[in-house]
């Protein structure tokens, strides 16, 4: 890996303000998706480690707490800075552990270091209230303080920056962390571990546990009382397992969970726009993310001119390594990825789906997969029910709206969802009958700091991002006093 900064490449974890290696120096290895290379050979800790950090997390929190919101964002600005200031280095570790295009990668840093300026900034606002009392000789007010020190697991999809989503609201609030993430993506963490260790956040504030050991590490965080909220980006499943885990201590969750996004191309929609959205949202990532487009639905009068357009411009994506210039779309993260892209594609041939292009494994070997167009997708196929993760495009025909909208809520998952319409009056019908957290119009990208994120139904609980995220971190406090 060529970066102009080698310290950031860290391979231990970061517990207490130091570097940390497991029992034996244990150890295991992170592989470059694009060429199945071991890049770092990382600690393996154990669940041991998660309570060390814990027991650094809560004196440290107690601390941090202590200080002025104020001074709080002047320390996270520090952070913010020098993520800018070494953001082609972590756009390098990125992409040299998960695979997605340079070009995503810097777009990532980007996106992930606005999370830290925008809550060191909503660190200053959180407010209180009084409220007008209805007893004469009582006073009614709320303090809101941090929930205390929290666990966050995130995945390997967005390495950086499902990190500074979690952390930025949590120590902005005056809370402390013990992190865990993704095995396959461990580097990002700890390179970001090593800047705010450099901005100064304090020992104990943020914890990095890197293991492989992820339903112990996971057990031991929602089993300590002493951590108070849980914020966990990943799977349904193992979001379930959280959330029961954590129900004898009864903690705070933030759960971002699977999707299902419907995405939906009306008669009356910009073929260009579409085009151009259906392209952003399916294929970012190599269909990597939990908002991206799972099921096309095309209306009948638009459906040929769409499916021929998308074919093209599914053509002409440029796969392959995503250190290579003009390379849109990177291998698939690993095999059991590759696995379930294949088994969905199989399952709709099987049941009828015409293939228009793609379809299989590209020649360049690995995990790299075809940009893939499908036809004639029904409801009886495994992509109607759950997330393909891949770069697949399964095209639905629709002719009413009430028909659109009763198939795009037949699903368990509610996070994103995409319409593509001129009409303003079926925007907003539609946007309202959706049952999903997040309504994508006329653009295929929409996340940002400002605008909340977060899912309904078993897409999971809590927003991240924007002027709410920071309440997920916060308690209210009621307190009355009598004159
Ligand atoms: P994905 O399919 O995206 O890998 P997962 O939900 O399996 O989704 O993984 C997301 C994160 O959850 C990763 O950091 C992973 O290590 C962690 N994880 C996986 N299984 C468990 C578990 N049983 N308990 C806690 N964390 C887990």
């Amino acid at each position: 890996m060529n970066l102009n900064d080698p310290t950031l490449l860290r391979t231990d974890s970061y517990i207490n303000g130091e570097w940390v290696q497991a029992p034996q120096n244990r150890r295991f290895a992170v592989t470059n998706p694009a060429t199945g290379k071991v890049i770092a050979e990382v600690a393996d800790l154990d669940a041991a480690a998660v309570t060390s950090a814990i027991d650094a997390a809560v004196p440290a929190q107690a601390a941090w707490a202590a200080r002025t919101a104020k001074d709080r964002a002047m320390v996270m600005r520090g952070w913010y800075e020098l993520v800018l200031a070494n953001a082609e280095d972590l756009a390098v570790i990125l992409t040299t552990e998960m695979g997605k295009p340079i070009a995503e990668a810097r777009g990532e840093i980007a996106y992930g270091a606005t999370f830290i300026d925008w809550f060191a900034e909503e660190a200053r606002r959180v407010c209180g209230d009084v409220m007008e009392s209805p007893i004469p000789d009582k006073r009614f007010l709320t303090f809101k303080q941090p929930v205390g020190v929290f666990g966050a697991i995130t995945p390997w999809n967005f390495p950086i920056a499902m990190i500074t989503r979690k952390v930025s609201p949590g120590i902005a609030a005056g809370c402390a962390c013990v992190l865990k993430p993704a095995e396959q993506t461990p580097l990002s963490a700890l390179a970001l571990a090593e800047l705010a260790h450099r901005a100064g956040i304090p020992a104990g504030v943020i914890n990095i546990v890197t293991g492989m050991d992820a339903p112990a590490i996971g057990s031991t965080m929602c089993e300590d009382d002493r951590i108070r909220k849980m914020t966990f980006t990943g799977s349904t499943e193992v979001g379930r397992i959280l959330m029961r885990q954590s129900a004898g201590t009864l903690k705070k969750m933030s759960l971002e969970l699977g999707g299902n996004a419907p995405l939906i191309v009306f008669d009356d929609a910009d073929i260009d726009t579409a085009i151009a959205g259906t392209m952003a949202s399916k294929y970012r990532n190599a269909g990597q993310t939990c908002v991206c487009a799972n099921r096309i639905f095309v209306q009948d009068g638009i459906y040929d001119e769409f499916a021929k357009r998308l074919v093209a411009a599914s053509d002409a994506m440029k796969v392959g390594d995503g250190m290579e210039d003009g390379v849109e779309q990177g291998p698939i993260i690993d095999r059991q990825g590759l696995d379930k892209i294949e088994r969905h594609v199989a399952d709709a041939l099987d049941k009828g789906a015409e293939l228009l292009t793609g379809g299989g494994r590209h020649d360049l070997g690995g995990t790299f997969f075809q940009p893939t167009v499908l036809s004639g997708m029904t409801p009886q196929m495994q992509m109607f029910g759950e997330e393909t993760f891949g770069p697949v495009s399964g095209l639905f025909r629709f002719s009413t709206d009430e028909e659109v909208v009763a198939m795009a809520n037949d699903t368990e998952f509610g996070l994103a969802a995409y319409i593509f319409t001129d009409s303003t009056t079926r925007l907003f019908r539609v946007s309202e009958a959706l049952e999903y957290g997040m309504v994508s119009a006329n653009t295929g990208i929409f996340s940002s700091e400002v605008g909340p994120f977060g899912g309904v139904k078993s897409s999971g609980l809590g927003r991240e991002g924007s002027k709410y995220g920071i309440d997920e971190f916060l308690e209210i406090k009621f307190v009355c006093v009598g004159l």
